[in-house]
């Protein structure tokens, strides 16, 4: 069901954002926002602001912002709904009872149906799986040697061989086949008709960190291809920001997390009571996996498979820990494949052992190089030599380099004032790469005319929620119909709304939106750098610029909507022009 904008103004006004935020990023108050290291993006130094007066955070590094819920939503990965319960659970505001009539159950939130039925699905699966029809993928799992209790503790289950079972049974729950389709359960096409996903296959629900069931994924049973199969990017299953397994791991105490490569690792692992074991999603590891597991440690390890594929996949992996700020390890199970044959070739104490003794990220690199070059020819061993002495230089702090080029000289058997002398060698030649660095913002992209413009109106939003007693000049110049997209208009006429009142509030003008990448852009309309600006002289310019910057998008959005065939065409562009004209040469000061 929906609530009405009053009860969410109220939740959102009786939440603080720096109390809310405050419980999961350390923040500090530096002029009028607080400041704090960015929880969606690893960096060193906090660009993630949140603001008290305008009731927003927003991140300078990499554009994340919104309001309270959606910090919330996106934190905790959860529904509006989830997130304003947990609010006003927390605000003590009473939210009425939630109707269960269909009619509501329609009006209800998209992402909610969509887990409602992942949910249903993963139920009816399990069902199947423990009846008549299941006893090929129970046998399965029992060739597996997974016991029922683990069967039971990840909710696997079993397809039909059916081409509609599931859509039947989801329809008999109330549920439309566009839902069953956007859930990513069934697909549509002519000859068929909606018809299911998955079939003949055994199943394993992927549950978020919420343990709420958003995806699948599904082994096919005998030689059907392809062998496995994920559900398709859904509303709520986001495959780079989730992990199979996480829902149990993020509460292991093992202060460490394994990442491996299929649901079956996983699934051994956590039987023999390594329950920190997660996998990435059918997809290559992610950055924002790895954000992910930062909330809950420290430090990885990666387990691929003892093979080619699987080296590449731990190298790549290894890059992405380290931008993520995380400590790597790499396990080694030669001579078996990955760990579900490893544990049940060797048992759990054996495996210990192996996590015991895994190895550094970067001896593991250094190894994985050796092997390119030909050690018993002096040449190629000398190039070996030159290029761990590149990567040596990649440590940029002198102390970690100086430790490295001690461990490695030993390891090497290479003389360590030699080795010492081609790093600095190297070193001078400026032969460092910069992998140890902190990687650059993914969000600095090329600047175009039509970014100049939006920038213009960012700025003079910001400066209106900043200092709402400019508004009176603004609005001599100004109109909200001089906003080039439909976004920033809608925010543009909320504020002069609100300003003319006297009613103004940035959270009041947020109340008005519920979508997540809404409120991120509008977080950043009211969060815009106003830079060098310190003499009333630069303040007067910048001014002037800004105001004559909207107004002319203003004037480009009028010449784009306005056919040349219309009447009014020439003169309402002339009277355009004219006005931008006058505006060049005017007088607008914001202090006098
Ligand atoms: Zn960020």
């Amino acid at each position: 069901m929906r609530y009405s904008p009053e009860i969410i103004e109220e939740v959102r006004s009786r939440s603080d954002i720096v109390d809310v935020v405050g419980q999961y990023v350390h923040l500090q108050k530096k002029g009028a926002n607080y400041f704090g290291l960015c929880p969606f993006h690893n960096e060193k130094s906090g660009s993630f602001s949140v603001s008290q007066s305008k009731q927003m955070y927003h991140c300078f590094g990499c554009g994340a912002g919104g309001d309270v819920i959606s910090f919330l939503q996106k934190y905790d990965n959860l529904t509006f709904m989830e997130a304003l319960k947990q609010l006003a659970d927390r605000a003590g505001v009473k939210l009425p009872e939630e109707d269960d009539s269909p009619q509501a159950r329609a009006m209800r939130d998209k992402r909610q149906v969509l887990l409602d039925i992942n949910k249903d699905a993963a139920n009816y699966y399990f069902r199947n799986l423990m009846s008549q029809a299941g006893q090929k993928g129970l046998a399965y799992f029992r060739e597996r040697q997974l016991t029922d209790e683990t069967i039971k503790h990840f909710g696997l289950g079993y397809s039909k061989v059916s081409p509609d079972d599931l859509v039947r049974y989801l329809r008999s729950k109330g549920y439309a086949d566009t839902q069953i389709i956007d859930a990513g359960l069934a697909a549509f096409d002519e000859r068929m008709g909606t018809h299911d996903k998955f079939w003949n296959r055994v199943m394993f629900p992927i549950l978020d960190a919420q343990s709420k069931v958003i995806g699948f994924g599904g082994r096919v049973m005998g030689d059907g291809k392809p062998k496995y199969m994920n559900s398709p990017e859904t509303m709520v299953f986001d495959k780079s920001r989730n992990l199979f397994g996480l829902n149990y791991a993020k509460s292991s105490r093992a202060g460490y997390m394994i990442i491996c490569e299929g649901y079956m690792d996983v699934i051994a692992m956590h039987q023999a009571g390594f329950d920190m074991a997660v996998a990435s999603l059918g997809t290559a590891f992610t950055q924002g996996q790895a954000m992910i597991m930062k909330r809950y440690t420290d430090t990885v390890i990666l387990s691929y498979d003892s093979d080619e594929a699987g080296t590449k996949a731990a190298l790549r992996g290894i890059g992405i820990l380290r931008e993520a700020g995380l400590k790597g390890k790499v396990l080694d199970l030669r001579p078996y494949k990955d760990p579900d044959e490893f544990i049940k070739n060797l048992g759990r104490d054996a495996f210990e052992e192996r996590i015991k003794n895994a190895e550094n990220t970067f001896f593991f690199e250094v190894r994985v190089l050796q092997n390119s070059y030909d050690m018993s020819d002096p040449v190629s061993k000398t190039e070996f030599h030159r290029s761990l002495a590149r990567k040596l230089c990649e440590f940029q702090e002198p102390l970690e380099r100086e430790n490295y080029i001690e461990a490695v000289a030993a390891r090497y058997n290479i003389a360590r004032d030699d080795l010492k002398t081609m790093v600095a060698s190297v070193a001078a030649e400026g032969a460092v790469t910069k992998a140890y660095q902190r990687p650059k913002s993914t969000t600095t992209q090329k600047k175009t005319p039509e970014d100049a413009s939006r920038k213009n109106q960012r700025l003079l939003l910001t400066w209106l929620a900043d200092e709402p007693q400019i508004f009176p000049k603004v609005a001599k110049w100004v109109t909200p119909e001089d906003f080039s997209d439909d976004l920033y208009r809608s925010v543009a006429t909320e504020l002069f709304a609100g300003m003319e009142n006297g009613s103004f509030s940035p959270a009041h003008v947020l109340s008005r939106f519920t979508d997540e990448e809404e409120l991120r852009q509008i977080a950043e309309m009211f969060n815009t750098n106003l830079t060098q600006i310190e003499t009333p002289e630069q303040r007067r310019k910048a001014f002037h610029d800004i105001i004559y910057g909207v107004r002319q998008s203003g004037y480009e959005r009028l010449k784009k909507e306005l056919r040349p065939d219309d009447p009014e065409y020439l003169i309402k562009t002339i009277q355009g022009k004219k006005e931008l004209e006058k505006l060049i040469h005017a007088d607008i000061n914001p202090d006098d």
